[in-house]
């Protein structure tokens, strides 16, 4: 395993620890693919019943990386979520579409099918790409100082990836969150129903934890088959499909940028998206 994740048993609790800090838990490849080895870790062990994904340092996660010195989207890494190609030296919308269904895409539709229940544990910053892994976790426990925003609009590009805003929003709440790109806060997220409890940031990990301890005290199978009672009700309320529909549009929009203007980030790097956040 590699630094960037931290894996750690508690009982029959796993805790997983995304651990970049200094760059608030920005998201390389190398964080994800260590993420998902520690989630496999955690599927392995027949000690473990819950998982906690968790962020080191002040901030859950700040999003996918797109500006630090390891960012390495132009590396290659052992595919595990889909059966496609290799992006590194494809050109345009095709090494683009390879690496995020792979990379993004795919990834959380993995991690949503863990058998074991997930839990969140958000503190500070979790943004864009930083929702994604909260809402691919069952529940989410956030501290009274978390904050979330998918600001990727200011992009020219309609939401994250995995385009879960409307099922775990509601559309009305979504429209709002995307159209302003503006941060809401976790009593906000609480009332919108995308949270299940806000919890005094000291006491964050000592209330996520017992709540994990106490669902792992409930039969492994029987967890494992009512996760997927209720994800396939999602999907029947239009998730996975939506998601895929979403996704081709998020890839005109990212060829749209390429063709237009200076990248398929429509010029935005993490700088200047953190300037035009603090104009809101
Ligand atoms: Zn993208």
């Amino acid at each position: 395993m590699t630094d960037v994740v931290r894996y750690e048993r508690r009982g029959p609790v796993a805790l997983v620890t995304m651990d970049r800090p200094k760059y608030r838990n920005a998201q390389n490849s190398a964080m994800t693919y260590a993420l998902d080895a520690a989630f496999t870790r955690a599927v392995d062990d027949e000690e473990v019943s819950v998982i906690v994904l968790a962020g080191a340092g002040d901030h859950f996660s700040a999003g996918h990386d797109i500006g630090t010195p390891e960012r390495d989207a132009h590396r290659s890494f052992q595919r595990r979520a889909v059966l496609w190609w290799d992006h590194v030296d494809k050109s345009g919308g095709d090494g683009r579409y390879s690496r995020e269904i792979e990379v993004y895409l795919g990834m959380c539709r993995r991690w949503r099918e863990i058998p074991k229940p997930t839990v969140a544990m958000v503190q500070g910053a979790c943004i864009a790409g930083g929702l994604m892994l909260a809402w691919v976790c069952d529940l989410i426990v956030a501290a009274d100082d978390a904050f979330f925003a998918d600001p990727v609009v200011r992009m020219g590009i309609p939401g994250v990836e995995y385009f879960a805003h409307p099922w775990v929003l509601g559309p009305r709440a979504a429209k709002e969150v995307l159209f302003t790109g503006e941060r809401f806060d976790a009593r906000r997220a609480y009332e919108w129903g995308m949270v299940n409890r806000v919890v005094p940031r000291d006491r964050l990990e000592e209330e996520t934890v017992a709540l994990a301890g106490r669902i792992a005290g409930m039969p492994r199978f029987g967890l494992a088959l009512t996760k997927r009672a209720v994800n396939q009700a999602e999907d029947l309320m239009g998730l996975r499909a939506g998601m895929d529909s979403a996704f081709g549009l998020h890839h005109f929009a990212h060829a749209h940028n390429a063709e237009t203007s200076a990248d398929p980030l429509g010029g935005m790097d993490a700088r200047a998206m953190r300037r035009e956040g603090r104009r809101d």
